[in-house]
């Protein structure tokens, strides 16, 4: 099969058969061989009714129903681990992205050998309370996954390599970050393509607030924890304990060295605790002692984990 098609949905009703006629129609004209995967995340309008109304019309169709709202990311992880296209691709159900991309992200990744290619959403079509966070939250994620070249990491219109797909856990809300996640699972032939965008005809946007981009971060921070210290965690918290301590035990020898100056000068030492020395020293040897404790529990912690021996392995002879 050459293109799976995974659509997160969360209540698109009135989209559907409109994006199902699209794709159907896209898909025909170049003659793949395909299927489209609807995963129905909890939607509590008429949506999975009418996914199981194209799927009795339509073969390719297939559509899988979360019992509540997990999200996107869960919906885009379950819609992965059923695919079997050679190329998967990730489209909204909200007519936002539009079908007739398909044809040359399908290119893309099977002439230019990307492992991923990324939309760009160059001109957007959603209110600027919008699009300025998201500006900002790009040139972090770029900086910090170190994928210089992608201005859009949350476009939701995206194909992939299949094994990329398999190789990858989007968990949480870490479907914006789905290009770190293939990086650091090895896939760093990562692309972009400028895309056309429209503004939405139904329903209204299912990521508003701030609180999102709060979160984004976090879970950016996570990401870049996770991938530079998630198999070695004492070697991060073992060398800033090793350093407060060393902070705190020069401290020691200062306040140590006032009062012993001030005995062999023959005048009445001062009390340690009237130093701020004596303070620096106490919170520092505190707090190092504190972080080599955290990096001991990180090691037990990963020692034990389930996915301690996990390895990509892309092949063997
Ligand atoms: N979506 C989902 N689960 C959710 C929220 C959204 O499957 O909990 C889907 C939604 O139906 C749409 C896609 O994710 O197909 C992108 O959502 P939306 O269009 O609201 O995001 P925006 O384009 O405003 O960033
Ligand atoms: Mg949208």
């Amino acid at each position: 099969m050459d293109i799976s098609i995974v659509v997160p949905l969360y209540n698109e009703a009135e989209s559907l058969p409109s994006l199902h006629e699209w794709i159907e129609k896209v898909m025909i004209d170049n003659n793949f061989t395909y299927e489209i995967i609807f995963v129905n995340d909890g939607s509590t309008d008429d949506s999975w009714k009418v996914i199981e109304e194209i799927s009795k019309k339509d073969n390719n169709v297939h559509g899988i129903k979360f019992r509540r709202n997990y999200g996107k990311s869960p919906a885009l992880y379950c819609g992965f681990k059923q695919a079997e296209g050679d190329v998967v691709i990730t489209m909204d159900a909200d007519l936002q992205d539009s079908p007739d991309e398909i044809p040359e992200l399908y290119r893309m990744i099977t002439e230019d050998g990307y492992d991923l290619v990324s939309g760009y959403k160059q001109k957007r079509y959603d209110p600027l309370s919008k699009t300025i966070p998201t500006k900002l939250f790009n040139a972090t994620a770029r900086k910090v996954s170190g994928i210089k070249n992608l201005h859009d990491f949350n476009c939701g219109l995206k194909a992939y390599r299949r094994e990329v797909v398999k190789n990858i856990e989007v968990y949480g809300e870490m479907h914006r970050y789905i290009p770190y996640l293939a990086k650091n699972a090895g896939f760093d032939k990562i692309g972009e393509k400028v895309v056309h965008h429209q503004a939405r005809k139904f329903g209204k946007t299912k990521f508003g607030g701030l609180n999102r981009f709060f979160n984004g971060y976090l879970d950016l921070l996570s990401l870049w924890f996770l991938n530079s210290f998630g198999l070695k965690p004492m070697h991060v918290f073992g060398f800033l304990g090793t350093l407060m301590f060393i902070i705190g035990f020069i401290a020691v020898l200062v306040v140590g060295g006032i009062k012993l100056v001030a005995i062999c000068q023959g005048v009445p030492a001062p009390l340690v605790t009237n130093s701020p020395y004596f303070y620096i020293a106490l919170t520092m040897m505190i707090l190092g002692t504190q972080l080599f404790v955290a990096g001991f529990l990180g090691e037990l912690i990963s020692r034990n984990a389930e996915g301690r021996n996990d390895y990509k392995i892309e092949k063997v002879l």
